[in-house]
């Protein structure tokens, strides 16, 4: 049951729309869900219940972080995320990481494949009112051909395992799309690129044709279910974007045929940097491999110039982390996309502000509903000490977060309870973390065989 909530107004505030307009200092009644008035004569009409007194600080909408996998509880590895991961205990523990999620400020989220398509339940379960969270829009099992993905051999040659679905033709193809469509997926995903063991190029394939994408593109179209795809690498994108999937995952490393297509077709991206950035920056912290934090770092730099020509012709850049793994733990990093919007793109502060807010809101599929702070909108906002016009980092710290709001609902804030281990078998374990050669052991180490 719905209880009737009295009309809140936040006061006083500075208020940054979302939108990229200027900062403006004034009130935001708030009614129901929704935003009812903004400016500084909103207050006068209304006989207002309850106030928040904002001045000095920032009234914003929630981020919105358009990739985020809720399901996967942090796993440092693939084999972890395929192995060790269990449905039941997945959806429980994923339940505790949106609170988490959401104490970052965080009102919305794209969760484009999940763990055994637990995502659908806990979505199903926050809307319910069972679990608090952010908004959530949710893919099932990302669709992948018998090629595999980015997980290689770990993948099956047919049916599931963890997040994933190998499609094997064209009948699967549309019987796997219906079939998740019917049990309540936002949105369908698709790995367009993957990796070979024995291939010559650096970087990842292509292994979805020109035809398989349409197909899936057109079945979900005609359910009325959007398309997400993952792409590393130009001919992908070119062809995802001609397939007319409805957003795209990473899209770097286009030519300029791939960035006439996504210009042509207006093809939204979210390029997430955020994981490549925290391995490039602070991977060496964790021990990641130097080679590898290479790569990530070449990845932001070969693709920026291309992703800023794309914005500069109108295709909207979307903010997403990838949260969700070793090196982006919940709760921690949805800001930073942001941040490097702003670092290696030329973003201002408020146009990063809106690629994290206003233009994801469609990848909740509520374009226009949610992400800004207008009249009207959904009253998904945050309340945060600090000035993100100015600086968008202030967003890190979370003791700045003051409210966060999903629908005019305040959620609670401070600590999660109770404290959390993990169960059992959760976790990759390992005997050593190197090889106890006999020269290690004396002192005459070598290179580690590791
Ligand atoms: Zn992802």
């Amino acid at each position: 049951m719905i209880t009737e909530r009295p009309t809140l107004i936040i006061e006083g505030g500075r208020i940054v729309d979302g939108l990229g307009a200027p900062p403006q200092t004034g009130d935001v009644v708030i009614a129901g869900e929704r935003i009812v008035g903004v400016g500084q004569a909103a207050t006068t009409e209304c006989h207002a219940v309850d106030r928040i007194d904002a001045t000095g600080m920032t009234v914003m909408p929630g981020l919105i972080d358009a990739h985020c996998h809720i399901s996967f509880d942090e796993p440092s590895s693939n084999d972890e995320l395929f192995f060790h991961r269990r449905e039941g205990l997945a959806a429980i523990i994923a339940a505790r990481n949106l609170q988490k999620v959401y104490r970052a400020g965080v009102t919305g989220i794209l969760d484009p494949d999940s763990l055994y398509e637990t995502s659908i339940d806990l979505r199903d379960a926050v809307e319910a009112g069972i679990v608090h969270g952010p908004r959530m829009a949710v893919g099932g099992n990302a669709l992948l051909t018998s090629v595999g993905g980015t997980a290689g051999r770990l993948l099956p040659d047919e049916g599931r395992r963890g997040y994933g679905k190998v499609v094997r033709g064209p009948e699967e193809i549309v019987a796997e799309v219906r079939r998740q469509i019917k049990n309540g997926v936002d949105w369908i995903k698709v790995h367009v690129t993957g990796l070979t063991p024995r291939q010559q190029v650096t970087g990842e394939l292509q292994v979805w044709n020109f035809d398989e994408l349409r197909l899936v593109s057109d079945t979900a179209h005609e359910l009325d279910t959007p398309v997400v795809g993952h792409c590393r690498g130009a001919t992908s994108i070119r062809d995802t974007a001609r397939a007319g999937f409805d957003l795209i995952l990473h899209a770097t490393y286009m030519d300029e045929e791939a960035l006439e297509a996504v210009v042509e077709a207006r093809s939204p991206i979210v390029p997430t940097f955020t994981f490549q950035a925290n391995l490039a920056d602070h991977g060496g912290a964790v021990n990641s491999s130097p080679g590898l934090r290479d790569i990530f770092k070449r990845e932001i730099e070969d693709s920026a110039a291309m992703l800023k020509r794309a914005f500069a012709e109108g295709v909207p850049l979307l903010c997403g982390t990838e949260s969700g793994f070793s090196l982006t733990p919940y709760g921690d990093w949805h800001y930073r996309e942001l941040e490097i919007f702003v670092r290696d793109l030329d973003f201002t502060p408020l146009e990063a502000i809106r690629a994290g807010t206003s233009a994801c809101a469609r990848a909740l599929r509520l374009d226009g509903e949610t992400g800004a702070v207008e009249a009207g909108r959904l009253a998904d906002l945050v309340i945060v000490d600090g000035d993100p016009s100015e600086d968008v980092t202030v967003l890190a710290d979370q003791s700045r977060i003051r409210e966060v709001m999903v629908g005019g609902r305040r959620m609670p804030l401070g600590p999660i309870e109770p404290e959390r281990g993990d169960p059992p078998g959760w976790r990759v374990s390992t005997h050593s973390d190197r090889i106890l050669d006999y020269d290690f052991v004396q002192g005459r180490s070598g290179p580690d065989r590791t």
